[in-house]
């Protein structure tokens, strides 16, 4: 419920329905009733913020405890912002009105690296102070969690405690600190010491860095009995694992409007590049039975007449087949269609094509990736070029048009030829579409190749690889541009610029919270939007406190070098990620986890695919 003075805003700015509050199935309770107000924030706008799963999860989880209060926060867009700073608005939860500035907890899911400086902003905004160590009494305790998480060091100085892995049952034992510590009268700083103890959490005050005179880390030391490595958190069982039965219903359009089920967790396949397919290890799957289950509830109790069936490589649920049978046998007389995104080119089987296409023919996607077969070898990428073809005559058999091809630009020992393969592959699939016996009748074809930009991120076997500068992937892009000679590709890629800093802020040390300090006095926000981006300003920062940006993005690590992350762990080992760095130079492939067990250090979880048999010891 919003306040006065902010509904005298809305009619000023774009999209008011971002800041009212009153979705189907928002949670309202009493505040003077609950415990522990907790306000969850996500630093991007609402329609980007309303599509996320994790949000969705930990929403429902904390209310579901009658003694939380967990509310909604979204980055307000910057027509609304300037609205509120020029009156004095504070930032505000959506469910009750309430000033962030109010709550116990201030929660942030960190989901790439350019949302940091909404993250500050969003604090300036509330009126919280965005130092960790401006902040005294037990209240605006600020956490945070996601995949950036895994390298914290940035946003050390600001944030109090970090949620290392996955935070369904973390996040609850913290509460539960919290509530004891409050009653008991304890203060903050014995809070978050309590905290630190907790396996999974990261408390940055508790450690300090000491530095070479190269810049890079001498030491890393652990204070107040705070643990030397945090280890991460995951949910053993996915089938018992809390999953909400409903969703908050949006009243404008949001990126991605449409029931979400989760089928499983992690990836089996280890590309090198992938950081996803790393930190989620191992796979943990949920059986088709509560997956058909709770598809059904989110159905009836949100409306939606589309499923997405969310993984990070849908077709590589070991049941998909027998998934599908089962949720087609509602689905179709409900008029429910299902959707399968992140497929990969070997997953795409007549099977599950015939399946999906019961209930609605969308466009394509596939990521090779990489162009050329010896680059696709380098990253892991296990997809030969036949495949990608056949699979994608199957598709235009099918009745399928368009494609999207996703690829990368700036891998490991890319040269112009890896790239000039990128538009002989685009070519290759329009003229797959070409040779088809089926093709539907009197259409055309269209083919969309996407390049975006590597960057190196943490906890991957490139994690000690140099980005490419700005300039060489200039090149590259217009390389493929060149090489592009039909109209029936159209070619899309991602902007070099917003790519380098991310490089930055992924693998950066604590050096870099002066940056975002000065980057949120300035009133830096939405960069990973072209409309607010500026590369040249943040340059400028880096200037100003003597900082070299290239340090971070552009610099070869040795094996030996003691990295920003390296006191938090994932499960996969140091051991592992140099094997398999070592192995991408030999061009050589890893098999994925349900063929070989490559004893990457997931197994120590005891769960998911690493106890299962693999195919190669049956
Ligand atoms: S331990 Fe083996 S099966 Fe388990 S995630 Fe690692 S490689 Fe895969």
């Amino acid at each position: 419920m919003v306040s006065k003075d902010v509904e005298k805003l809305l009619l000023k700015v774009q999209k008011p329905g971002r800041y009212v509050g009153g979705e189907l199935n928002e949670v309202i309770k009493e505040k003077d009733s609950v415990d522990v107000r907790f306000a969850f924030c996500f630093p991007d706008t609402y329609e980007v913020g309303m599509s996320h799963l994790g949000m969705k999860i930990l929403y429902s989880l904390l209310n579901s405890k009658d003694y939380i209060w967990c509310e909604r926060v979204f980055a307000p867009w910057i027509d609304m912002e300037k609205e509120m700073t020029d009156r004095n608005i504070p930032l505000y939860a959506l469910e009750s009105g309430d000033p962030v500035s109010d709550f116990d907890f201030i929660g942030f899911t960190l989901q790439y690296e350019l949302s940091f400086s909404n993250v500050l902003n969003m604090l300036r905004l509330s009126n919280v102070p965005i130092k960790s160590s401006d902040r005294k009494d037990l209240r605006q305790i600020v956490v945070a969690g996601g995949p950036c998480a895994c390298n914290p060091e940035p946003l050390a100085d600001f944030i109090d405690l970090f949620f290392i892995g996955e935070g369904e049952e973390v996040d609850l034992e913290v509460i539960e600190v919290f509530r004891k510590c409050r009653k008991e009268g304890k203060s903050r700083s014995e809070f978050l010491r309590l905290c630190s103890q907790i396996e999974g959490v990261y408390v940055p005050s508790l450690y300090d860095v000491e530095y070479n005179d190269d810049g890079t880390i001498k030491s890393f030391m652990p204070k107040d009995n705070a643990p030397a490595v945090v280890h991460k958190r995951i949910m053993k069982d996915m089938n018992t694992s809390f999953y909400p039965d409903n969703f908050v219903v949006p009243l404008v359009e949001i990126v991605h409007d449409r029931a979400v089920q989760e089928i499983f967790r992690g990836c089996i396949r280890g590309c090198r590049f992938c950081q996803a397919g790393f930190i989620y290890r191992p796979v943990r799957e949920k059986t088709p039975d509560v997956i058909n289950e709770q598809c059904k509830k989110l159905c009836k109790n949100t409306g939606y007449d589309e499923v997405s069936l969310s993984s990070l490589s849908s077709s590589d649920y070991s049941q998909i087949v027998p998934l599908l049978e089962k949720l087609t046998e509602w689905s179709k007389d409900e008029k429910v269609s299902i959707s399968l995104p992140s497929l990969r080119v070997d997953g795409f089987t007549d099977e599950i094509m015939n399946k999906i296409k019961t209930v609605r023919k969308s466009g394509l996607t596939f990521a090779p990736e990489a162009g050329s077969q010896r680059l696709r070898d380098v990253i892991n990428k296990n997809v030969k070029e036949d495949e990608l073809l056949s699979t994608c005559a199957t598709a235009f058999d099918g009745g399928w048009t368009t494609v999207k091809l996703y690829f990368m630009i700036g891998l490991p020992t890319e040269t112009l030829d890896d790239v000039a393969a990128i538009a002989k592959l685009g070519q290759s699939v329009v003229d797959t579409y070409y040779s088809c016996p089926n093709k539907p009748k009197g259409k055309s074809v269209r083919v969309t190749v996407s390049a975006s930009s590597f960057v190196p991120k943490p906890f991957t076997p490139f994690q000690w690889e140099p980005q490419d500068t700005i300039n060489d992937l200039h090149i590259k892009q217009e390389h493929i541009k060149n090489s592009i000679t039909t109209k029936k590709i159209q070619f899309n890629y991602h902007d070099a610029d917003t790519s380098f800093l991310e490089a930055v802020f992924a693998r950066g040390d604590r050096k870099l919270c002066r940056i975002l300090e000065l980057a949120c006095e300035k009133g830096f926000h939405f960069d990973g939007w072209n409309e607010c981006f500026n590369l040249d300003e943040w340059l400028k920062l880096f200037e100003e406190c003597g900082i070299d940006p290239s340090f971070y993005a552009n610099r070869r690590r040795s094996f030996d070098e003691i990295l920003p992350w390296d006191h938090i762990d994932y499960g996969v080992t140091k051991e592992y990620l140099i094997k398999e760095c070592e192995k991408a130079y030999k061009n050589t492939t890893t098999p994925h986890c349900r063929l070989k067990c490559n004893n990457c250090g997931a197994a120590k979880y005891g769960e998911g695919v690493c106890f299962e048999k693999c195919k190669n010891m049956v």
